[in-house]
């Protein structure tokens, strides 16, 4: 019986840009225009707390994160990842993964403050599909 719930912009988002996928999580580009090299790993199920999975399920959620940390080093080079799980506003259980850079919008600060400055312009050719890429390589093809 599907439990009744408000809406859930992690369940209901549609046009994201998915990284990669299997049937238990999926990975996706955020799309935050001051932060372009920002991921996202969210669980399927709208859970809230990474206790609410069972071992396997949370050794698995964090093998995915790590794997796109090591995905975002090798292909922008940060000056630092951030790696954030909060879920607030949006009790739905995910991982901020985030490539930072001493002259981004924010730096020092979190993503989620106030700027300091005008974000230096930055992009990477075939971002998307160099993650996909780097991902299918180190997690196999997905399912789901
Ligand atoms: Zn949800």
């Amino acid at each position: 019986v599907p439990a009744i719930r408000p809406s859930c912009e992690l369940c209901d988002s549609a046009t994201e840009a998915v990284l990669w996928r299997d049937d238990r999580l999926r990975v996706v580009r955020a799309g935050d225009a001051d932060h372009p090299a920002f991921c996202r790993v969210i669980w399927r199920r709208h859970v809230a707390e990474m206790t609410d999975l069972d071992e396997a399920g949370r050794a698995h959620l964090m093998h995915v994160v790590w794997a796109v940390e090591r995905a975002l080093r090798d292909t922008v080079r940060p000056d630092k990842i951030n790696l954030a799980s909060l879920g607030n506003r949006t009790p739905h259980l995910h991982w901020h993964v985030i490539a930072r850079f001493r002259d981004d919008a924010r730096f020092p600060d979190s993503v989620w403050s106030e700027p300091r400055r005008e974000a230096a312009p930055r992009s990477w050719p075939e971002f998307d599909e160099r993650l996909r890429a780097w991902l299918m390589r180190e997690l196999g093809t997905g399912t789901g």
